[in-house]
């Protein structure tokens, strides 16, 4: 059995923890990252979610820079990605967005952990740990077959479901009565969409399409929502609605079997109904069902859906979004997207960022400490790698400097964060 040791460790190599590695690495800690996949990018690729939303308010003030921004550009350089755009949601909200090229995304990601130092090691999964008292001293990894003990002094869970903090015994939040988990989807790429004819399409247009495929019993949501393939004719659609618990890998593999079923029940009616479209056909499936909620860490702080609603302010803020609440319930048609004003941002404290009772873990990624309402609006990729960012620059510090996560130097890490080009409110 192979051991290696390492500084920051980041469990998982999706947006929030590619941002984290980077950070601590150009921190300057020795940083490795393991991801079950042989790519990067998790939701981003993996789900081929194909767009970022929630850079700046509605007026367009930007809150979210620094190293989301870095992947931005490095995309556009590709000619994988226009850059900054606009559209106006059904909804009648201006929404910013940057769509991109998932397939770019992972070459772009290789490039930026390369040239940052950071040991990337893919085909490895987390399967568990050993702590001595409030430490991890030990996490175990099966990688093609070998199994890999590494001894990290700082370990970042960035595996969206949080499997590292769940086997050191970290809390979670529970759904509060009412609440349910945000249903999963499975994206599909579609094509050749005439856009001139599908970009036409009316406000009460597109409603009444929607409603028809729901009627129709093809689209499990009453939505046409799909990002354009940068440069091309082809869209990635996302309509599909699984309600499942990822972390239940029975009723995930049940669930990755209805997403593709839904998938291709969706594009039949889009090919059939939708103007524009007669002439495609789905022409490619996410490798995975993309998961917007599963564990949500019960950190230092619990963001509320007060705080994101008031933009509470907070002394040890390291990140921001602007995002509104976007909830698509588990069970119907309906979706709950709530604008919340038109310069309306919030605030995300470090201490959201940190497990409770465990002194060398951080969370980086969509599982922060957030009720399920504030997490419906800080779960979007922009605010993602701004938290990450700061996730990474905290394990340096800590892999540094030693000490418990709970001692944090917050001002410390704003100047820092804030001198690297985040934006730190
Ligand atoms: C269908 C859908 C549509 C969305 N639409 C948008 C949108 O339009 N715009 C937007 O900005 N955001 C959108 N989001 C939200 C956003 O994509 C996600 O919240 C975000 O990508 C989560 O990033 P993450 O890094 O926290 O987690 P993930 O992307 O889930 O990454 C986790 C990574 O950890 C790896 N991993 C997990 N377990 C292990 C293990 N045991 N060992 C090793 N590796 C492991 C996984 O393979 C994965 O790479 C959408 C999400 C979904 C699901």
């Amino acid at each position: 059995m192979a051991s290696l040791s390492c500084q920051v460790l980041v469990a998982g190599g999706g947006i929030g923890g590619c941002v984290a590695a980077l950070a601590a690495a150009r921190a300057g800690a020795r940083t490795m990252l393991i991801e079950r996949l042989a790519f990067l990018g998790g939701s981003a690729t993996a789900a081929a979610v194909g767009q970022f939303v929630g850079w700046e308010t509605a007026r367009g003030r930007r809150v979210v820079a620094g190293i989301a921004e870095e992947i931005v550009q490095a995309l556009v350089a590709r000619g994988a990605s226009p850059g900054h755009a606009h559209f106006v949601m059904s909804t009648g909200h201006r929404m910013d967005r940057v769509s991109y090229d998932t397939e770019a995304l992972k070459g772009v990601l290789d490039d930026l952990m390369a040239a940052a130092g950071v040991e990337v090691l893919f085909h490895a999964q987390f399967i568990g740990l050993e702590c001595a008292g409030t430490r991890i001293t030990r996490c175990n990894v099966m990688a093609r077959g070998t199994s890999i003990t590494l001894l990290p002094q700082v370990a970042v869970d960035a595996s969206g479901d949080l499997e590292l903090l769940a086997a050191a015994g970290a809390s979670f939040l529970p759904l509060e009565p009412g609440e349910t988990m945000q249903p999963a989807t499975t994206m599909f790429r579609f094509g050749p969409i005439d856009y001139a004819v599908f970009d036409a399409l009316t406000g009460p247009e597109l409603k009444a399409l929607c409603e028809a495929g729901v009627a129709a019993g093809a689209l499990p949501r009453a939505a046409l929502h799909q990002s354009r393939v940068p440069g091309g004719d082809e869209g990635w659609f996302n309509v599909g609605r699984v309600a499942v618990d990822s972390t239940d890998p029975f009723a995930l593999s049940r669930a990755e079997a209805e997403g593709r079923r839904q998938a291709y029940a969706a594009a039949a009616f889009i090919a059939r109904a939708v103007p524009g479209c007669a002439r495609g056909r789905l022409t490619a499936l996410a490798p995975q069902l993309g998961i917007r909620e599963s564990r949500r860490l019960c950190g230092l702080y619990v963001l509320s859906e007060d705080d994101v609603r008031r933009g509470t302010r907070f002394a040890d803020a390291v990140a921001a979004g602007a995002y509104p609440i976007d909830i698509h319930p588990a069970q119907g048609a309906g979706l709950k997207f709530e604008t919340l004003g038109e310069d309306h941002s919030y605030a995300i404290p470090l201490r959201c960022l940190i497990p409770r009772g465990i002194d060398n873990a951080l969370v980086a990624g969509r599982g922060i400490s957030a009720s399920h309402t504030a997490h419906a609006a800080t779960r979007v990729m922009p605010g993602t790698m701004a938290i990450a960012q700061a996730a990474g620059v905290a394990a340096a510090w800590l892999a540094q400097n030693g000490g418990r996560a709970c001692d944090l130097p917050a001002d410390e890490l704003r100047r820092t964060l804030a001198a690297s080009g985040a934006l730190v409110p």
